[in-house]
Order: C-alpha cells, then structure tokens, then sequence
C-alpha cells in the first residue's frame, strides 16, 4: 500500500492506510447495513487503480516570512495550508503544474492573496482533466483582475506544461470558502476541456459539475442504464442532471426515447444543451427548474413519464418530490446517491409511494475516502389495472349524449385546445356532474375513495368546453 506523507495533518482520506480490498468491504457493509430491511445490496464495484482518480484539484495560496509561500490543501477544519504535491488521490500531473504555479509565482514575486488584511493578489489554482483526452484546463483564482507580469507568467507555464489546453483566470474578492468568484476571463485556448464517458462527449468549463472520477463514473452510469432498461418509446426523465452525463447516455442508448434532463444551476444546463448539439442528439431536452417544482407541475398537468432517475446532492431528494414521482407513475425508478443515509431515508418514503426497492449496488467513485456511490432500482408495485377496465366498459354502453364524442375524443380536444392532459377519471367525474351519465359509471370510483384525485378547477373547465363542443351539454 503506498503511503500518504501528510496524512496525520491533512485528514483528506479516512481509508488511506487501510488495504483497498478491505476498504471496499467496509463501504459495501455500511450500505448493506443502511439499507437492511429495505433491499438487498448487491456486491460494491470497485476500482481497478484507486489512486490518482481525482480529475479536479485545487490548492489555496498563503504567505508568511516565517514559512514563505505556501500552496497546497487547507487542513480539516482550519486555514492552516498542507502542502503535499505528492497526494494519492489526486491526478499526478495536475499536481505537478500545481508545484510548478507556485514555482514560478516565487520567481515572479506574485503577491500572494493574505486573508485576514484582505492584500494580494494570488489566491488559489485550480488544474481540471480531461482524463480521456488528456486535455488540462488551469484555472489562476485572483483577489483582482489586474496581474502584472500575467503575459510572461503563463508564458512560462505554458513551456513547462504544453499539455495544459485552456487557462482561465477567475476574479474572486469573495469572503467565504467558495473557490471560484463569479468572473472568469479565458487568457490562453477555448474556456474549456472535453471529456468523454461511454463514447460520448462532454464540454467542461471551469464552473461546471463533473463527476470526479472518470473510470468509475462510465461503470456507474452503465449500471444505471441497465437498472433503468429503456424501451423505445419511454418518457425519461433526469432529474438532478448536471451538465446532462446520465441523460444523454440514456438518449443515445434508446434513439427513439425521449428524455428530459432538469438541472437547477443555470450554468451546467447551458453546458448540457451545448453537449447535446456535440454529440448531435435530438431525443434529449433540458429544463432549468427546482426538481421538486418540476416534478409537481408535471403532477399538475398530469405528465407520465415511463422511466424516473434522481441523482440528487447529498440530502437527498424531497418527500413532495416523491408524492409526485407517484403521481407521474413511472414503472421503474434509478436512484443514484451519493449519501446512503438520504438513500435510506427517501428509500422509505418510495415505499410508501407504492415502490419496491429491488436492489442497491454501492460502487466506489471514492477510494481511500469513506464516501460511497450507490445505486437503487426501483418499480413499481401493480395496483389493479380498475382505470383502464372501466374505460372499456364504458365505451361498450354508451348513453345518448355520451355516444357523441369518446373519452379519447374529449382528452384529444382538451389537449389541443389548452394544451392539458386529462384522465379519464376527470371526464367521468365532470360528466357525472352535468348529469350526462345517468346509468353506473365505470370511470368513476365504485366507492367514495378519499384516495381518488378530484378533478382540479382548470381541468374541469377544460373539459366542459369539450362537453360543449360535443354538444353533449
Ligand atoms: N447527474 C449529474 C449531476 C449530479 S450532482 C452527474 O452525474 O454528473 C447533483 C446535481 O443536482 C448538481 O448538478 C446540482 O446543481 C443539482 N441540484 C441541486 N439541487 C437541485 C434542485 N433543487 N433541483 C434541481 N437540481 C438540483
């Protein structure tokens, strides 16, 4: 086992000293007991190389007489700079630019950033991967966007490092922890580095989310999409999509799917959208909007989707997010998690939901650190199929009234109309109301069923027109 030389000061990697076979069972245990009563947890996936995966890393700038200029990992819960270019975890050459940045900001005499006086200028550094293509972007975190000597500076790294392909500078004269300030200047390339998973191509800027670990990200995602078992015609969706990596891999997997990705962050679903035009897709869109919102609007308008998956942050997804999933009944759901005790918890609340947690498979995008991937397949438990019987039935015994337009005839004139879907529930519910269905009416509820959705006010309305135009009131 190789050994980490700051490991008692930086406190980065809890499994550092632990053999990786032994650090794979305990990740695979912690899921298995997390997820006891609720699914089976199959064996974790591991790494072929634990080492040197990170495909993101940065380092903090100080300066002191007493120890001169600093560049590394600030240590756990302190400001205290840990200076290793030698790290584990951390791709090999992104360090040494890293080592040689410092270098050559010793050379230069670069003011370096002091915190507490708020002087100086460099803050920190940040070298992103393209691990696939070898492509490195170098992102130069700066308190101001003045920097004399910038010309000469990237001159010189650019000669040591001609595998650096784009670098950024970022103006950030923030005062918390956030390691990019808002402004960035692209100073040498296009802005950005391309990366590819499972053959697909994807731009990244120096904001943008990516998973940190190439090799086991195509692994995951595999799963995922085997988890997910598209058919032709399915109606995906992605919810917490990123720059769209999940997403469009399902789209290019099943052409005649359509999927729809929903990303928060403004910044990666412009990523996404330019990463579908790359890899030429047309079965693929992208919404900004709060997962949960998005999912209790398509409630509203009452959207279905064929095929559910979720890859939220670390807290997990929202309990009004899962009373709506229902509602969009999709047949199977993929949850990918990042945190399994939010996994457990919004496992549950699926249960509740009418879905069976089928299997869980932990998968190990983090070695030497405690955290752990899963992902869960989920379906759908078989209520009695009362809808769709009691619409045939109806059609078989149809009133004088009824008898002038079908149910599919009234959903395909709302829809074209206002643009909503509405069920056949709806449509009996508002019949019954004008008096149209004067015999049984299979479409409605043979008992009071609290449990039933009523008919919401816009809907009603909607189909009325319908009814009138039908002539049937
Ligand atoms: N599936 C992607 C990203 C997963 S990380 C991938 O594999 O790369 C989780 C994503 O959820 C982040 O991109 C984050 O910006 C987004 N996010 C966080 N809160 C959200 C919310 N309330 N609604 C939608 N997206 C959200």
């Amino acid at each position: 086992m190789r050994k980490c030389p700051v490991f008692s000061q930086c406190g980065g990697c809890d499994y550092c000293s632990v053999p990786y076979t032994e650090q794979l069972l305990c990740k695979e245990e912690k899921v298995k007991k997390l997820l006891k009563d609720i699914c089976v947890t199959e064996s974790i996936i591991g790494c072929d190389n634990p080492f040197n995966y990170r495909n993101k890393v940065h380092a903090a700038f100080s300066s002191s007489r007493r120890t001169g200029v600093k560049c590394g990992r600030y240590q756990a819960g302190t400001h205290k700079i840990v200076e290793n270019f030698d790290c584990l975890i951390e791709d090999s050459v992104a360090q040494k630019i890293i080592k040689d940045v410092k270098e050559i900001a010793v050379k230069f005499k670069v003011p370096i950033y002091d915190e507490d006086r708020r002087e100086g200028n460099l803050r920190k550094v940040l070298v992103r991967v393209a691990v696939k293509k070898q492509e490195y972007m170098l992102v130069l975190v700066v308190a101001k966007s003045e920097f004399p000597g910038k010309k000469n500076f990237l001159k010189e790294i650019r000669k040591i490092h001609p595998e650096i392909t784009t670098i950024i500078l970022n103006v950030n004269s923030r005062t918390d922890s956030m390691i990019l300030g808002d402004k960035s200047f692209v100073e040498y390339g296009s802005g950005y580095i391309t990366d590819e998973l499972l053959n697909l191509k994807f731009r990244i800027s120096d904001k943008s989310f990516y998973q940190i670990n190439q090799a086991q990200t195509e692994k995951l995602y595999s799963k995922a999409i085997e988890f997910a078992d598209i058919h032709e015609n399915d109606r995906v969706l992605d919810a917490y999509c990123g720059i769209g990596t999940i997403g469009m891999t399902v789209a290019k997997s099943q052409p005649h799917a359509r999927v729809t990705g929903v990303e928060l962050n403004r910044s990666a679903v412009n990523d996404a959208i330019k990463n579908k035009k790359l890899n030429s897709l047309s079965n693929i869109d992208f919404i900004c909007a709060d997962a949960t919102e998005y999912m209790m609007n398509s409630e509203a308008h009452s959207a279905k989707f064929d095929v559910v998956i979720l890859d939220p942050p670390r807290a997990g997804t929202t309990p009004e997010f899962i009373r709506a999933c229902k509602a969009v009944s999709p047949k199977r759901i993929v949850y990918v998690s990042c945190n399994p005790v939010t996994l457990a918890n919004d496992l549950k609340l699926f249960i509740k939901a009418g879905y069976k947690p089928e299997r869980a498979v932990p998968v190990d995008m983090f070695p030497l650190t405690e955290h752990v991937e899963t992902v869960c397949l989920l379906s759908q438990l078989s209520e009695a199929p009362k809808m769709e019987m009691r619409v045939k039935l109806t059609e078989f015994d149809l009133t004088e009234a009824e008898a002038k337009a079908t149910y599919s005839d009234i959903k395909e004139y709302v829809k074209e109309h206002t643009g909503l879907k509405v069920s056949s529930l709806y449509i009996a519910q508002v019949k019954q109301k004008y008096g149209i269905i004067e015999r049984d009416c299979y479409n409605l509820p043979k008992s009071d069923d609290s449990r039933q959705p009523k008919c919401p006010e816009h809907k009603e309305k909607a189909i009325v027109e319908a009814l009138k135009h039908f002539k049937m009131i």
